[in-house]
């Protein structure tokens, strides 16, 4: 059985077993997953899931920037969607595939003019991964903008939804389980192209100061808790520089874990474990994982 509907997905884009994550996320760590799928484009990527047997489960991957892959690996299918990359801006509303990388969204809104997504010039993930993690910074978010999204249901039905309808808050957006969003559509404000492009180059010079963007790494490892930040936290509680294994919480921010070479998945958990029970210990407050590590309760 399991033949026929892998040998149906190699009719449909690009097909590979036992494929280890640590080449697909930006920590570079983690084990293999069973199977590994690009879809060709968005009707090929729609025909899979009526393929997909439904016991088996499914994990939509963006650029893997925030996403921790146990060294056990993935015993379910991995679809890649870099290949649903279509982009198109009609006056004040930007349409893109989830593939499409958040930098080229922004580097379009630079070309038409138009404002309220000038951080996507620095987040490295797609947007289909920045719309699942309403991702943000410099006081802006993916959901500020957003109008509505397609959605690929499980049973393979695409659906469009409201972005009022996804309970989006900071870093957090409610999805159907096994769901994958196709596309996303955003309104966006017109202003002056020049101004939205020195508003780009100022966030990206802040960010080469303060992230230790020159190792791998994968964003902020917690979400910053109300009134505070995890960073400080972190510092406060003595543990900038601490390593485990091959990775380390960075010396230049303490919300970022660092591979710095031959890091295993199992040192990154360890670290936020340690991270998670000093600051608790210490302060009293219980940081909550940003980073997605699948199969872990953290
Ligand atoms: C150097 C660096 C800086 C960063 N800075 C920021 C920042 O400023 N702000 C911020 O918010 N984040 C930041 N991040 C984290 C990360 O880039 C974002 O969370 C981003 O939105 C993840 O996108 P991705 O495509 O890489 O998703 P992935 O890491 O591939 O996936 C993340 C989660 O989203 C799900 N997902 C991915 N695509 C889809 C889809 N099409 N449909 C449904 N679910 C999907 C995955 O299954 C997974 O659960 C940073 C990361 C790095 C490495």
């Amino acid at each position: 059985m399991m033949g026929d509907w892998w040998s149906a997905l190699q009719t449909l884009g690009e097909c590979r077993e036992n494929e280890p994550m640590a080449r697909h996320t930006t920590l570079g760590v983690g084990g293999a997953t069973r199977w590994f799928f690009r879809p060709q484009n968005r009707a090929a990527m729609i025909t899979a899931l009526q393929h997909i047997p439904f016991d088996v489960p499914l994990l939509p991957l963006g650029r893997g920037s925030n996403l921790l892959v146990p060294d056990a690996g993935f015993a379910g299918v991995v679809v890649d969607v870099s290949d649903l990359n279509d982009i198109r801006v009609q006056a004040q509303s930007l349409s893109a595939g989830c593939g499409v990388r958040m930098s080229r969204v922004a580097r379009q809104c630079a070309e038409h003019a138009l404002t309220g997504l000038e951080f996507m010039a620095t987040v490295p993930g797609d947007v289909g991964g920045g719309v699942a993690m309403n991702a943000g910074a410099f006081g802006q978010q993916v959901s500020d903008c957003l109008s509505e999204i397609e959605l690929l249901t499980r049973q393979g039905e695409v659906r469009t939804i409201d972005a009022a309808q996804l309970q989006m808050a900071y870093r957090h957006t409610q999805l159907p389980s096994g769901s994958l969003v196709l596309s996303a559509a955003f309104t966006l404000q017109k202003d002056d192209a020049e101004a939205v492009r020195e508003r780009m180059r100022e966030m990206r010079a802040k960010r080469g100061a303060t992230q230790p963007l020159e190792l791998p790494n994968c964003g902020s490892v917690f979400k910053n808790p109300q009134g505070d930040h995890a960073a400080r936290l972190i510092e406060a509680a003595g543990l900038k520089g601490l390593r485990i294994g091959g990775a380390r919480i960075s010396d230049k921010h303490a919300n970022f874990i660092v591979n710095e070479g031959g890091a295993k998945s199992s040192d990154v958990l360890a670290l936020i474990r340690q991270a998670r029970e000093t600051v608790e210990q210490r302060f009293g407050v219980r940081l909550e994982p940003e980073v997605r590590a699948l199969g872990e309760t953290l």
